[in-house]
């Protein structure tokens, strides 16, 4: 039979904002969309790549002997990385003390990382936590996180998935048997407006929330709340929400924009860099909780 292999990112212990309780967040990498504000941009591309943080970087040169392809070299100018000379085998990440060297994109099996994410068991029982798979975009590796989700509820831990769910049926079929909780981003009701923010129209996405919530799957929205972008779709969002019968809440996510350095480390340009979109204040981000409340829609802020 062949190994099921995943690309991951991370995984995170002790996450208090990936559902329930104490959890472990296995982030997977690829996502089928571009959303203006990603603070994940090491998220996005389904092939692995090599972050690299300049200013963290001490000149140690350790990364010079250990890359087979001298995509690094350091002089008396300091260090240069050649990321066209860059194959992405990780070899440099792994020797680097100063952390200016991140990997991304480890291919893993599930059995490989499963000792990792049912480490914290015993924290996961005593706070109703579990395991949270994000991205990313999980059900871009349906094959792979399914398996995952599988071996979770064989040692019967609490499960999540962190979804776009811009999904076929097919993909999202994969994981409904293994998940608990679906947490779904909602990031606009009218479809131009979602193909302009994230460069793919919604209608798959309305659809699967509509399949979810009538096979009675637990459902908990996420809202990111970006002024200028997404800010005028509250009120229609909240109308589509209203009409989930199996929502257990929503959680409004005010932009903040401190992915800068981690878009540099890519060599990625930021979309929202030159557009000065501010960071919404309290009063507007709670004007937006209220508008959902209006709709009798709770609204998570823990
Ligand atoms: S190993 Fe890390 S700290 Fe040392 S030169 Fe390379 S990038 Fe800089
Ligand atoms: S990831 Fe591999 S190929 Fe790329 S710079 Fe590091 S060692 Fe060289």
């Amino acid at each position: 039979m062949n190994k099921i292999i995943g690309s991951i990112v991370n995984i995170k212990r002790f996450e208090i904002h990936d559902g329930d309780g104490l959890r472990t967040t296995l982030f997977v990498k690829g996502c089928p969309l571009k959303c203006r504000w990603c603070h994940n941009p090491e998220s996005i591309s389904p092939r692995s790549e090599l972050g690299y943080y300049a200013h963290k970087c001490i000149g140690c040169g350790s990364c010079v002997a250990a890359c087979p392809h001298g995509a690094h070299t350091v002089d008396q100018n300091g260090h240069v990385f050649h990321r066209d000379r860059c194959k992405a085998c990780g070899k440099c990440a792994e020797v680097c003390m100063a952390d200016a060297l991140l990997f991304y994109g480890k291919r893993v099996t599930p059995e490989e990382i499963l000792p990792r994410l049912t480490a914290d068991v015993d924290f996961y029982k005593n706070s109703g936590g579990g395991v949270t798979i994000s991205g990313g975009e999980p059900l871009l590796q349906s094959e792979f996180c399914a398996e995952v989700l599988r071996l979770l509820k064989e040692q019967d831990i609490n499960t999540a998935v962190d979804t776009c769910l811009f999904a076929s049926r097919e993909q999202l079929d994969r994981v409904i048997p293994y998940t608990d909780t679906f947490l779904v981003d909602v990031k606009a009701i009218d479809a131009e407006l979602h193909h302009t923010l994230t460069g793919q129209y919604n209608t798959r996405i309305l659809e699967n929330i509509r399949y979810l919530d009538a096979l009675g799957k637990d459902i908990e929205v996420r809202i990111p709340y970006i002024p200028g972008q997404n800010s005028g779709e509250i009120e229609k969002i909240a109308e589509f929400l209203a009409t989930v019968q199996h929502l257990k809440g929503v959680r409004v996510l005010p932009y903040h924009n401190l992915s800068g350095t981690k878009y540099a480390s890519l060599d990625m340009v930021y979309p929202l860099a030159s557009e000065n979109t501010p960071i919404p204040t309290k009063e507007e981000t709670e004007a937006a909780c209220d508008r959902l409340r209006a709709h009798g829609i709770k609204v998570l802020t823990k």
